[in-house]
């Protein structure tokens, strides 16, 4: 059974999910994947490429990295993604060689971790046959890159399967109807007793040290959501350490913003570490299903970090904020501040510290870390410094993402219900009313059943946040300027027959 539902999923995706399958075993738990477990058809420098699924020839691959024409680039006609979706992109007008952005589309399996303990405890080998257990997972994947596109493209082979990874010690659990209660481990329960524990223990013995156990060590319920929610995390941190790992080796010395979404038994997991962004478009209605991580939104937790250990300011700067520069004439006198534990604003005399260079500074799109970085998640930048000097950024950028959980199987939708993922290249010009706006227009246009209606909407998406060339640079329908950056956007249909398939 399990063969032919693989079998039929390959045929969607043109079987690149199924081949990711059989390599879909990256890291041991809390270490980093060592280069021989790596795939072998990935254990070399990873060029640079465009989206597998584009199906790019090398003509075409020229084409798309025309910075002058920008022409808009879409899956082949014929070419079905994953439930359908649709997807487009777009080249920068000349801010780097390459388009930095890369996405990723995959079905994923996840098999049980080979564990000797739980094979032992098999009474037989049918037994064992019977308990191999299976399940798998949908993944979308954008990566928007900065100082070079390696980080993007590593993180678009490789984060998948790390998630992957993190769920095999789970499948088990998944596929039960409720989470077993945590067991009290008896290591612990001895720690706690001293050193009579060396002893075998009387039955009564046993009814206190159990009793002990509950008081000391509470059970908490922890639901499904809660652990594939950790398995992302924790999958994000992994493939951190492998880009810090293997950054050389595969010329990954920049770093990316990251945006995942998964799809597992009924729902919706959208984790977000950067400045891409993702919504949901359900009856004409937008829902949020992330927030964007920059110098601004997270400013009290950069500052807190710099007040913890202000050694990372390097002695230039100052985790305070102010209104504006202030000047060395102005010593001793009052002006607004505001430091982590503050939303508002309050007075301080001016000291000889508050001279040093804002950790933040600007305001939005141009609001800088240090003066140097204007995300605050994400993957790699493990050299990032301040401009001459040995500061590191890297502390202050956290690999975490934001998981957001959409349960699709409680939620009726109708065929024109979609998720939009985009790049801040789509979300810096065209706003969610503006998105939602063109998904209804054009799904009007192509019926439900024309085969290509989401990439139609993806393709619409990026040509209007592009703009047109006049002679004042790209320019949007009203005039404004359209997006310079590399644009990627991703339309996952969520309703309709066969949707999740
Ligand atoms: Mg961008």
């Amino acid at each position: 059974m399990i063969s032919k539902v693989k079998a039929a999923l390959a045929n969607i995706m043109g079987g690149s999910g199924a081949s990711s399958s059989q390599h879909s075993t990256p890291v041991a738990n809390g270490s980093v994947v060592p280069s021989r477990h790596l795939p072998e058809r990935l254990a070399v420098k990873f060029p640079f490429e465009r989206p597998s699924f584009l199906e790019l020839t090398p003509e075409e691959l020229q084409l798309a990295a025309d910075h002058i024409h920008r022409p808009v680039i879409t899956p082949p006609e014929g070419r079905r993604l994953l439930w359908n979706a649709g997807y487009a992109e777009v080249i920068n007008a000349g801010k780097s060689q390459n388009n930095e952005d890369q996405a990723c589309c995959e079905v994923v399996y996840v098999e049980r971790r080979d564990d000797d303990s739980r094979r032992n405890s098999f009474s037989s080998t049918e037994d064992q046959e019977e308990e191999v257990s299976e399940l798998f997972f949908h993944h979308w994947g954008l990566f928007d890159g900065h100082a070079g596109p390696g980080a993007a493209i590593m993180a678009s082979k490789l984060l998948h399967l790390q998630i992957c990874d993190q769920l095999r010690d789970i499948v088990d659990i998944l596929q039960k109807s409720s989470v077993p209660p945590p067991i009290c481990l008896s290591n612990e329960v001895k720690t706690q007793s001293g050193p009579q524990a060396e002893e075998s223990p009387t039955d009564e013995d046993r009814v206190l040290t159990n009793e002990a156990a509950c008081r000391f060590h509470q059970e908490k319920q922890v639901s499904h959501e809660s652990l594939v929610i950790g398995a992302i995390e924790n999958a994000f941190k992994q493939m951190d350490q492998q880009i810090e790992h293997k950054r050389s080796t595969y010329h990954a010395l920049g770093g990316c913003c990251a945006m995942a979404v998964v799809y597992l038994l009924g729902k919706l997991y959208v984790a977000n570490a950067g400045d891409s962004r993702a919504i949901i478009i359900r009856n004409g209605k937008v829902i949020p299903m992330s927030r964007e991580f920059t110098p601004e939104s997270e400013r009290q937790r950069l500052q807190f970090l710099a007040f913890l250990q202000p050694e990372l300011l390097g002695n230039e700067f100052t985790h305070l904020e102010f209104p504006r520069r202030i000047q060395y004439k102005e010593l001793g006198r009052r002006m607004l501040f505001r430091d982590h534990s503050m939303t508002g604003w309050a007075y301080k005399l001016i000291e000889e510290d508050d001279l040093k260079f804002p950790l933040i500074y600007g305001e939005g799109k141009k609001a800088r870390v240090m003066a140097t970085i204007g995300v605050t998640r994400g993957l790699g930048d493990h050299d990032l410094k301040v401009y001459n000097s040995n500061i590191h950024i890297k502390p202050f950028l956290s690999c975490l993402p934001e998981v957001r959980v959409y349960d699709l199987a409680k939620q009726d939708h109708c065929p024109d219900d979609v998720m939009v993922l985009g790049t801040d290249g789509l979300w810096d010009v065209t706003n969610d009313k503006e998105v939602a706006d063109v998904v209804a227009n054009v799904l009007s246009e192509y019926g439900p059943d024309h085969p290509r209606r989401f990439t139609m909407v993806a393709h619409e998406l990026v040509l209007r946040s592009r703009g047109i060339l006049k002679e004042r640079g790209w320019r949007l329908a009203n005039e404004k300027l359209g997006s310079g950056d590399d644009i990627s956007v991703f339309v996952i249909p969520l309703g309709g027959p066969g949707t999740y398939t």
